[in-house]
Parts: C-alpha cells; structure tokens; sequence
C-alpha cells in the first residue's frame, strides 16, 4: 500500500498562533514549571470535508422543510453533533422501517448498501444521499471488482456502518479483515484474483501491516486503484505523529465511536507520548492526567466541530496550560458540493 503523505512535515512550520493568558482562572494543579507548559495544537484536526457536507446537509434540510428531518444512524460519530440536530428537529433512526412512507431520510456520511437504496425506493422516500464522495469511490471500487469476478479482501472494522454498507455492494465476494492475525488465516476462492481494499478511517500503519501479510499469503493481490484511507485520516494521523513525539500527553477530543478519533489515539500511543486520552468534551479532564506535565498534544477526530476543542483548550488555560501553538503539517483546501436531493 503506498500511503502517500500530502506534505513532509517539518519543524519550521511551526507557528505560535493565539495565546488563552486572558482566560486563565483558577488552577487545580500548581504548575511545576509555569513558563515551559504549554499546548502543540495539530493541524489539521476536526471536521473534514466529508463531515462538514454531511452536517450541512441536515442543517440545511431542516431549514428548506422544517422537521421531522430523518436520518438513518448517526450522520457523523460524534454525540455533540447529533444532539445539536436532533435538539433542531432531525430524528435519527437505525432502520428505514421507523420512517413514514413519503418522509425525507438523509444517509449519513458513511455510506449505505445497496439493499438499504432498495428499502428507501420501496417506502418512496425522498433521499438525501451525504455519503462522502470518498467513501462512494470505495463502493464503486467493490462494485468493479467483484463484476470482474475477484475476492474482495476489505479491511476495516466488523460491524462498523462504513464497512457494513462497502461489504452490501457484493456480499458474496467481500470478507472483512480486521487485523494480520485474521489477514493469515483468511481463505480465498482463487488466490491469483484477490484485491484488497479498506475503510476510509484506519490507521495508515496498522493498514499496511495487514497489506503485508495479505500479500505474504497472496503475491498476486492487487491494490486498490488509490488510496482507500482518506486524505483527513492520513493528515490528522501525520499530524498527531509529529506533535506526539513531544508531548507528555495526547489528547484527542472525539466520540468512542469515531473510528478515525480512535486510530488518533493508537498513533499518538505509538508515537512515543507516555499518555494518550479521548475526551468527548472539556469537562471529562481529569486534572491529574497533568500531573508532572510540561507539553500536552491536543488533536480531534474528522467529526468534531471546533467549539469543542476551543472548549478544551479554555480549560487546559485554567489547568495551568494557557501557552498554545498551533504544530501545521499541511493545509487542507478540499469541499464538497452538496448531495441531491432524489
Ligand atoms: S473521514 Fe474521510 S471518508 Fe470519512 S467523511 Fe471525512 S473525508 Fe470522508
């Protein structure tokens, strides 16, 4: 697998952006040295484009139409964003059988099978498809795949929505692999027709390992025509890898089921920071994580939205923390158009 780093990081892009010295209030750890604290924020962190679509796309039907606004399963893996949009009137379901026939339904960022595009059909439900376009590109690479009659070979994680709708385009010709344990015991139709693909969230190391010993097994394994892993989780990682090297402490605010604020926290453990927490949300610090502190890395996953970390990073100030710098390993450019409506 050739996971490709959109930009070489490198210290000189190092940039003290904003300091919290005007929110600092009480502390509940006295700082052990005060001037040499301080916070390496990751960029980029949060929304991706994919998310930021999605959201938008519930946002804006709720205003065109007013509620009930359906969605099917969460529209993206952060509990925050889902109560802000079910609070305005988005009702989330986990099967289209809870929907009204004729109601208005958005599919959430991380894509459906096909037998789910059949049951909105049935119900005559008018779509909003948000699937990210990165997430579709796999399902059309599936899709190609088997009609050429090869062993999908789809990395990722069992159960996870993402993987749930890639493996429904040909469920005959796809098996879930989540690990090079389970990449050596695999069985296969034909060895020389295997091709491997992935869900767009994993880690970039952990990918490549099961590639390795996919191929171990397969020498004839064909890859994936790009990258399956999107440009967000392969640049927030590459982000958190740097700022991970120097920090006491990683913190990554995201959702237990964001997959991709997950991977955030294994690459930070890997990458040699003695502590790597997930937090939904500022208040779940535990002041004693800063104990003997000096350096703390702050990052979030691709579906958090920035007040959240702005919130962290208040708190962090009256913990003692309020020197910020923003660690920039590449800018990201890319948006999406908005989904159709069908
Ligand atoms: S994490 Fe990647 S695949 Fe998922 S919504 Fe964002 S851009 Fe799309």
């Amino acid at each position: 697998m050739t996971c490709r780093a959109a930009h070489s990081p490198s210290p000189h892009e190092r940039l003290t952006y904003t300091t919290y010295d005007d929110k600092v209030a009480t502390r509940d750890t006295p700082p052990a040295d005060p001037e040499a604290r301080r916070v390496l924020l990751a960029a980029p962190r949060g929304y991706c484009a994919g998310v930021d679509r999605a959201v938008a796309a519930v946002d804006q039907a709720l205003e065109r139409w007013g509620p009930p606004i359906y969605v099917r399963g969460q529209i993206v893996h952060n509990r925050h964003v889902v109560a802000d949009l079910a609070a305005r009137g988005a009702v989330f379901v986990e099967d289209l059988d809870e929907v009204p026939p004729g109601e208005r339904v958005v599919f959430s960022a991380h894509g459906v099978s096909p037998s789910v595009r059949q049951a909105a059909q049935t119900r005559e439900l008018t779509v909003i498809d948000a699937t990210c376009p990165l997430v579709t590109k796999v399902h059309k690479e599936a899709v190609r795949f088997a009609a050429d009659g090869c062993t999908i070979l789809l990395i990722g994680h069992e159960g996870h929505e993402e993987v749930v709708g890639t493996a429904g385009e040909a469920p005959d010709q796809i098996t879930v692999i989540d690990s090079p344990d389970a990449a050596a015991t695999v069985q296969v139709t034909d060895p020389n027709k295997v091709v491997w693909l992935s869900q767009t969230t994993l880690s970039v190391d952990e990918a490549a390992k099961t590639v390795a010993a996919l191929r171990a097994r397969f020498p004839a394994l064909a890859d994936p025509p790009s990258d399956d892993i999107c440009y967000a989780t392969q640049n927030r990682q590459a982000a958190v890898k740097l700022i991970a090297q120097e920090a006491d402490l990683v913190i990554v605010v995201g959702s237990a089921n964001s997959s991709n604020s997950m991977r955030l926290v294994e690459v930070a453990h890997e990458s040699g920071t003695p502590q790597a927490r997930r937090i939904d949300n500022a208040t779940e610090i535990n002041p004693t994580w800063l104990n003997g502190v000096t350096t703390i890395g702050l990052s979030s996953g691709a579906s958090v939205p920035e007040h959240l970390v702005t919130d962290v990073l208040n708190r962090l100030a009256t913990l003692g923390f309020p020197r910020v710098e923003e660690v920039v390993t590449t800018k990201e450019t890319l948006a999406f158009a908005p989904p159709r409506v069908k």
